[in-house]
């Protein structure tokens, strides 16, 4: 691995939001107060296996903002979530909901864990134990989780089943809001599954608007085909976008002419995988990054858009789907080759403002039709794009700096009114 992939994600996310806290002149203090979570909850428990043996998992739930609200954010399961890793991502959600103007803070939590590894009851007892073992560190007013990488709607209503129950029997039913993303039937919102594959194709479209180009002209390669690439792939098809070329875990395929999704899609639920779909040819995985398009996707996992690889791209832009997708080489690559960059605290903001209004929608027991889920959320990551294109023009800096100037101002700006207690 490359030195510019070893480096501490979580400095990454650091670094980046320093840079953008120079342009301006942020206090101190608050960048004292931002450059480290609030709290960092590590819990070992042990789980029994199905074949009698019990092993003991590491999770971790960090805390890193509330200023503007319970904290909020995912839950990773996968072999590589380390503290570095969770503490970045947790970071980012401070920024993401303070960009999006949500009234929520920023958290990430995660188990080390292949979670293909076992079946579903380990998967689920995993679940409920780690759940126990967060016990009152979570909360609907206070902490807030939700899917991510290897996470699911089922792992949602697990962990709202067993706070539930460890919750006074008179509260049961009002903790519903302790998680996001839940099934419909326990309490979800129309449109959170698809909803960060959504806001990507919002971005998209918003930058078409600003730049006078035409949707549908659109030729797309993505990196990802899991809840986030997945979605956005059939969206951007749906809006007659070309997808060229997608690689996941299993693969990298292209078509002339490109894929045809809905296909792809049947495929990749019947097989598990893009490897090996009839109707499009394989490819090396790093020709992906050469592949001749408009707009490259990474919506797979961070650090995997590296100097060499942005040096290959044959593109306009990149809208990150993914969580720090683009290593701090790569993007100065990016910026002297004059690629545009959607940057991930906004083009996938998609996924935690559907998870506010399944929040509201839990707290005030009334569920929002589609078209009310849809017109606010559309409404909200456009604001978000017109704030930060103002930012970006009138301090001349690039569009992650610019979103970081937004999101930062905001927390400022409540430091500033709430002052630092005692
Ligand atoms: N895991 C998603 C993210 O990285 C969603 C978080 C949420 O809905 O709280 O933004």
């Amino acid at each position: 691995m490359s030195d510019e992939r070893q480096r501490s994600l979580h400095q990454v996310a650091v670094d980046q939001f320093q840079k953008a806290a120079d342009l301006i002149e942020l206090n101190d203090a608050y960048r004292e107060i931002l450059a480290q979570p609030k709290n960092e909850i590590i819990v070992n428990f042990p789980v029994h296996l199905d074949d009698g043996t019990a092993k003991v998992f590491t999770g971790y739930r960090i805390q890193h903002n509330n200023i503007l609200g319970p904290y909020k954010g995912g839950l990773r399961f996968h072999p590589d979530v380390d503290l570095d890793e969770v503490k970045a991502l947790a970071a980012w959600m401070t920024f993401k909901t303070a960009l999006v103007g949500i009234p929520f803070g920023g958290a990430k939590g995660g188990v080390t864990m292949a979670p293909s590894a076992y079946n579903e009851c380990e998967l689920q007892r995993v679940v409920r134990r780690f759940t126990h073992a967060l016990g009152s560190n979570i909360g609907p007013d206070h902490d807030i989780p939700a899917p991510d990488l290897g996470t699911t709607s089922q792992t949602m209503d697990w962990v709202m089943d067993t706070y539930a129950n460890i919750s006074p029997p008179g509260d049961r039913q009002s903790v519903k809001g302790v998680v996001t993303g839940k099934s419909i039937t326990c309490g979800g919102s129309l449109g959170r599954a698809e909803a960060t594959g959504r806001g990507v194709l919002y971005s998209l479209r918003h930058w078409c608007g600003e730049v006078g180009e035409r949707l549908d002209a659109l030729k797309v390669s993505i990196q990802g085909f899991g809840n986030v690439g997945g979605h956005f792939a059939e969206l951007a098809s749906e809006a007659g976008c070309e997808v060229m070329a997608v690689a996941d875990h299993t693969g990298t395929i292209r078509a002339d002419g490109g894929l045809d999704v809905v296909k792809l899609r049947a495929w990749v639920d019947d097989t598990g995988g893009v490897f090996g779909f009839p109707a499009a040819d394989p490819i090396d995985t790093e020709e992906l990054f050469s592949e001749a398009v408009d707009v490259f996707v990474p919506a797979a996992l961070e650090n995997q858009l590296t100097a060499q690889r942005a040096g290959a791209l044959k593109c306009r832009l990149v809208v990150e789907a993914a969580n720090g997708p683009t290593t701090a080489t790569a993007e100065k690559v990016l910026a002297e080759r004059g690629i545009d960059v959607v940057p991930d605290i906004l083009a996938n903001a998609g996924g935690v403002i559907v998870s506010y209004f399944e929040w509201l929608q839990n707290k005030s027991g009334r569920a929002w039709p589609f078209a009310d889920v849809d017109d606010r959320f559309r409404a909200l990551v456009w604001s978000a794009h017109d704030d930060v294109v103002a930012a970006r023009d009138s301090l001349d800096c690039s569009r992650r700096d610019a979103a970081y100037v937004v999101a930062l101002s905001r927390l400022a700006e409540a430091y500033e009114r709430r002052g630092i207690f005692p």
